[in-house]
């Protein structure tokens, strides 16, 4: 069963001006149900592009994006800002946690905005903490918590309305070699746990040998790792 299909994307930024960049080139990539995929590529090389668009964050120019079956690529962006609510979670380089607010509160307030019951939301944001090993932080403001600590969190905090596929930036790409490696088995196990579909777009070459599959990113086209 697939989660995620790309066919044939391709996506050009300042099309016919002299900045044109043509960034992805006719990508065909496929993520299974339950399947984790290591993206690598340079810098540049348009990692951040395809995962916008593959989190229906930003369109493609040509192709289409299909999560769990339904295809998106025709729909309005309101349609489409529904769908990712509901179907895709996002992880970044950088947490992107509400300073004023604490670790469980930032994972409680998105199920909120989903219609989550409040006591329902807590319970399940306690759950998420525990299970990547921070729960006794669930009182604590980002600014109290180590950078490894912050990245859990934000982990807990896209995985807080149960989406079906997880896209993630370089997840540790901030952190020191040894916490990248916690923070990265914590997120795995998360994954793993949940059955969750990912792609994570990592430089970590050790990292990415642990997942299901890896792929690259090689002059605008996803080819195997
Ligand atoms: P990566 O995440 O692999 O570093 P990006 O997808 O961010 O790569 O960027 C790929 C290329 O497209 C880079 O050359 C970048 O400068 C360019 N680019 C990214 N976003 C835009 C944009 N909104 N407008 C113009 N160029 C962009
Ligand atoms: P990342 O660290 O995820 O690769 P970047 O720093 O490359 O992100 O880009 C941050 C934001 O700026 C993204 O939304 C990207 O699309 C946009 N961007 C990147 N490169 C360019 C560019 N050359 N021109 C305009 N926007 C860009």
């Amino acid at each position: 069963e697939v989660m995620l299909a790309l066919e044939g994307v391709s996506k050009t930024y300042n099309k016919g001006r002299e900045a044109e960049v043509r960034v992805l080139q006719d990508v065909d990539l496929q993520v299974r149900k339950g399947e984790m995929v290591a993206l690598v590529a340079p810098s540049g090389a348009g990692k951040s592009t395809l995962l916008h668009i593959a989190g229906l964050l930003d369109t493609p120019d040509a192709g289409t994006v299909s999560i769990g079956g339904v295809d998106f690529t025709g729909l309005s962006d309101r349609r489409r800002t529904i769908a990712r609510r509901r179907e895709v979670g996002f992880v970044y380089q950088f947490h992107h946690l509400l300073p004023e607010f604490t670790a469980e509160e930032n994972i409680v307030l998105p199920q909120l905005a989903n219609g989550m019951p409040k006591a329902e939301a807590r319970l399940r944001a306690e759950e998420l903490l525990a299970r990547v090993g921070i729960g006794e932080r669930a009182g604590h403001r980002p600014s109290a918590m180590s950078g490894g600590e912050q990245q859990r969190v934000a982990f807990c905090r896209a995985l807080a309305n149960e989406p079906r596929l997880l896209l993630a930036d370089e997840p540790t790409g901030n952190l020191d070699p040894a916490t990248s490696e916690r923070v990265f088995e914590a997120l795995v196990g998360l994954v793993r746990d949940t059955g969750l579909s990912a792609l994570i777009a990592t430089h970590n070459l050790e990292l990415a040998a642990r997942m299901d599959r890896v792929v690259k990113l090689d002059q605008g086209q996803v080819v195997a790792g």
